[in-house]
């Protein structure tokens, strides 16, 4: 039997899914997206990302996070190629951030018990004189850096290798989908992986969606470890983190997280104080220069896709012969997630074949 698959979207969740979906023979895959690798657009947040790993989920959500660390790890150390590679990351805490009312950028990440600590390697408590000037403590464990343009353009190479067909298109229903597998069947399965798409795209229209506005600048400095620190006193939107891409992909440098913010344009203002509180954090950044150190390759801005109540991951029913999945509303975890959800759509997936009456046990991997 053949599952005729179109996949809406082609950031970091449309592509994990379609790649996982793909290594099963009996799934003919399509990707269908308005933007694909290469392009820098408002409308794309995956470009623009770190990418790193620093949980954001508390523990009874962590299974995403939880589940995709060691396909990263084993990527990095195995495949070259993906453009990862491991750095340490220091995550500094202070208690007024903690106490603040409606904290919520990404607390877990800033726990001083994490989840994670079992999970990421090398976790310990930083000493006090390890800890930076104006916060109280830290940590550091091993995670890993993704340079999001060969990662990305690495994701399209292994769909194709095993068959997925890419197509330019832009819908204005999910239902448009089912025409557009490139088999000429109509699909029988849908996966949605539109992010901030899915408030405006018909047949979904999901209005708790919204953009957490990521502004950021890219600089060819160098700097390790990566860092990230609870807060700011520059505004509550405001926050900052240093990560080196691997492979010659820049120094991202962080940030804002601003729920409800579409503007695309970089605000001068936010990234004078982006680049002044990196250069604060990580004198070595610059060479002890201060700004003026910098070597700015870029200012961005991404809008990461957030979603009131977390991410959408379920089945729904079409019409008698066809189902979506849903995989959005990744916010700020997109790629630190993306193997966790990409391998529950598969489940999903697995679970609609099964009711249709086929046997899975075959399945090849
Ligand atoms: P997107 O990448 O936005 O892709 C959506 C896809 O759907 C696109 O192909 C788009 O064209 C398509 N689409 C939408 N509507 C339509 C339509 N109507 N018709 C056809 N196609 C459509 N995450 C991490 O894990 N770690 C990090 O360190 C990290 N850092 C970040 C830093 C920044 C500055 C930003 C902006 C984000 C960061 N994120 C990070 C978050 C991460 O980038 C997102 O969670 C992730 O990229 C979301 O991927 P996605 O595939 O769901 O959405």
């Amino acid at each position: 039997m053949v599952n005729v698959i179109v996949v809406a979207g082609a950031g970091v969740s449309g592509l994990t899914s379609a790649l996982l979906l793909s290594r099963s023979k009996a799934n003919k895959v399509t990707v269908v997206a308005k933007h694909m690798p290469g392009d820098y657009d408002i409308e794309y947040a995956s470009p623009w990302a770190g990418a790193n790993v620093l949980p954001m989920a508390s523990e009874e959500n962590s299974r995403w996070e939880r589940r995709t660390w060691p396909e990263l790890k084993r990527l990095t150390e195995e495949v070259p190629e993906a453009g990862i590679h491991f750095q340490k990351a220091r995550v500094y805490r202070r208690v007024k951030d903690a106490e603040a009312p409606g904290y919520h950028l990404s607390d877990y990440l800033f726990s001083t018990d994490p989840w994670y600590k079992s999970v990421l390697p090398d976790f310990r408590e930083l000493s006090k004189e390890e800890v930076i000037p104006g916060h109280d403590s830290g940590c550091e464990f091993t995670s890993v850096c993704i340079n999001t343009v060969v990662y990305l353009s690495w994701l399209v190479g292994q769909c194709l290798k095993n068959g997925v067909v890419f197509k330019r298109v832009v819908l204005t229903d999910i239902r448009e989908a089912k025409s557009l597998s490139h088999t000429g069947q109509p699909a029988n399965i849908i996966i949605n992986a539109t992010a901030l798409g899915s408030l405006k795209l018909g047949g979904v229209e999901d209005t708790t969606m919204t953009p957490a506005r990521a502004q950021i600048v890219l600089v060819r400095n160098e700097y390790h470890p990566m860092i990230a620190t609870s807060g700011t006193d520059d505004s509550a939107t405001e926050i900052t983190y240093i990560m080196q891409r691997a492979a010659g992909g820049g120094t991202i440098l962080g940030g804002t997280y601003d729920i409800g913010n579409w503007e695309s344009a970089p605000d001068p203002n936010i990234a004078v104080r982006i680049m002044k509180r990196a250069v604060e954090a990580a004198p070595g950044l610059a060479g002890g220069k201060g700004i003026e150190g910098l070597s700015v390759i870029r200012h961005g801005v991404g809008l990461r896709p957030w979603r009131k109540d977390g991410v959408r991951i379920e089945e729904e029913v079409l019409d008698e012969s066809t189902s979506i999945v849903h995989n959005y509303g990744h916010a700020g975890w997109g790629y630190q997630g993306s193997y966790g959800c990409a391998e529950r759509v598969v489940e999903l997936v697995n679970e609609i074949r099964k009711r249709k009456g086929e046997d899975l046990s075959g399945e090849d991997k």
